[in-house]
C-alpha cells in the first residue's frame, strides 16, 4: 500500500525533464558525490543502479567553492555539465557555520533556480515509528524568504536579517503546487503561514495563494497557521495524508524535518529541488561529519531521492523496480543501518537490496 503511494505522488507527471538519451542507450545524470558520508551513500547508488541495468551515467562533477568578485560560485564546468544533463544528484555538502562562503546548497539552488522543493515523507512497512501510515508531502519555496542571505549590522549589537518575499517567486512556487496537486491526484493545497504576525510578506505569500488557487477549481484550497500545522501533525498526521503543503522557505526547511522524524529520521526522507530549467535531487539529511568514512551511513534517503529522480526522467519501471527492492528490504528488517536499529554496514545494506532486485 505504502509502496504504491509512493509512486503515485512522486514528481513523475509533472517532470519537465528534456534530456537526451546518448547514442549508447544511457542518459547521462550530473552527480554531486558530497561531503562526510556522501561518497558512501552515492557508492550504494551507484551499484544499486548499475545491478539494476538503470540506464544511467554518472557524470561526477566538482563543486569545490570558488569565491569570484566577493561571491561564491561553482565552476563553470560542474554548470554546463547540469545544463546539459538537466538532472543531478546531489550529496551532502558541508556548510560553514556562521561565517565563510554562502552555502554551496544555496548557490545551486540560485545558480539553477531551482525554485520549488519537494518533500514527500512516508512511513515505511514494518518499519516501527510512532505512527503508521504517515504519507505527508511538503512543498518549499526555495529561493528567497529567509534565505535571500541579505543582513546588516544597524549599529553595534543590533542586527538585521531581511526576509525577503516576492509575488514572483510565491506565484512560481505556487503554481507548481496546484499543478502538482492536480498531476498527482492529491487535490487538496493548505498554505502554511504566519501572516498574523508577518502580515506584509506572509501576506502576499496567502494572498498569491488565494488568487494561484482560483486557477485550479479542481483543487481545494485552505490555509492554516504554521504553529497550529505543527501541533495538529505531532498530534495526529493522517489528516494530511490528502493534502500538498505549500509554504515560505524557512517554515519548509523546518517542517519538513519535524515530518522525517515522524516517520523515523532523516536517513529517509528524499527530496527534488525543481527549476525549468533542470532539477536537483538530493536528501533532506546532511553530511553527517560524526559518522563519515565508518560504513554506518544509511543511503535510502538519497536511493529514495535517486528513485524520484528516475520517475523525473521517465523511466518508471526502473524506478519502480528500486523502490520495491529497497522498501522489501526494510521491512524484512535483517539488513537495516545502525539509525534504524540494525547493524548492517551501509555496503552490505546495499548488497540486500541488490539481491532482492
Ligand atoms: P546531519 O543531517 O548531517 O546529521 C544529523 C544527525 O543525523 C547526525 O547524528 C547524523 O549522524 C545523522 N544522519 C544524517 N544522515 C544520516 C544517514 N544517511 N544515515 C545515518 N545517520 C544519519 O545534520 P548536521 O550534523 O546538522 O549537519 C552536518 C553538515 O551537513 C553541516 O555542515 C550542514 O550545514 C550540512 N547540511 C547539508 C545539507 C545538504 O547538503 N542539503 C542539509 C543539511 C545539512
Amino acid at each position: 500500500h505504502a509502496r504504491r503511494h509512493y509512486a503515485k505522488d512522486s514528481s513523475e507527471k509533472v517532470a519537465k525533464f528534456h534530456g537526451q538519451k546518448g547514442s549508447d542507450g544511457l542518459y547521462t545524470v550530473s552527480l554531486i558525490e558530497g561531503d562526510g558520508i556522501g561518497p558512501e551513500i552515492s557508492q550504494s547508488v551507484k551499484d544499486i543502479f548499475a545491478a539494476a541495468k538503470a540506464p544511467v551515467k554518472w557524470e561526477p562533477v566538482d563543486v569545490t567553492p570558488q569565491l569570484k568578485d566577493g561571491k561564491t560560485s561553482i565552476k563553470e564546468e560542474t554548470i554546463e555539465s547540469i545544463k546539459r544533463n538537466k538532472v543531478a544528484l546531489k550529496g551532502p555538502l558541508a556548510t560553514p557555520i556562521g561565517k565563510g562562503h554562502v552555502s554551496l546548497n544555496l548557490t545551486l539552488r540560485r545558480t539553477f533556480n531551482l525554485f520549488a522543493n519537494v518533500r514527500p515523507c512516508r512511513s515505511i512497512a514494518g518499519y516501527k515509528t510512532p505512527y503508521d501510515g504517515v504519507d505527508t508531502v511538503l512543498i518549499r519555496e526555495n529561493t528567497e524568504g529567509e534565505y535571500s542571505g541579505i543582513e546588516h549590522v544597524v549599529v553595534d549589537g543590533v542586527v538585521q536579517s531581511i526576509k525577503l518575499i516576492t509575488r514572483e517567486a510565491s506565484e512560481r512556487v505556487l503554481r507548481f503546487a496546484f499543478q502538482y496537486a492536480q498531476d498527482v491526484g492529491r487535490l487538496k493545497v493548505r498554505a502554511v503561514h504566519k501572516a498574523t504576525i508577518m502580515k506584509m510578506s506572509d501576506g502576499l505569500f496567502l494572498g498569491t495563494a488565494e488568487r494561484v488557487s482560483k486557477d485550479f477549481p479542481n483543487v481545494e484550497f485552505d490555509a492554516e497557521l504554521l504553529d497550529n500545522t505543527c501541533l495538529k501533525i505531532v498530534t495526529d498526521p493522517t489528516p494530511y495524508n490528502d493534502k500538498v503543503l505549500v509554504m515560505p522557505n524557512l517554515y519548509g526547511d523546518i517542517l519538513s524535518d519535524m515530518c522525517a522524524g515522524l516517520i523515523g529520521g532523516l536517513g529517509l526522507t528524499p527530496s527534488g529541488n525543481i527549476g525549468d530549467e533542470c532539477s536537483i535531487f538530493e536528501a533532506v539529511h546532511g553530511s553527517a561529519p560524526d559518522i563519515a568514512g565508518k560504513a554506518l551511513a544509511n543511503p535510502t534517503a538519497l536511493l529514495l531521492s535517486s528513485i524520484m529522480m528516475l520517475r523525473h526522467m521517465g523511466l518508471y519501471d526502473h524506478a519502480q523496480r528500486i523502490e520495491s527492492a529497497i522498501f522489501d528490504t526494510l521491512s524484512e528488517g535483517k539488513s537495516l543501518t545502525g539509525d534504524l536499529g540494525g547493524k548492517a554496514k551501509t555496503h552490505e545494506y546495499a548488497d540486500a537490496i541488490i539481491k532482492r532486485l
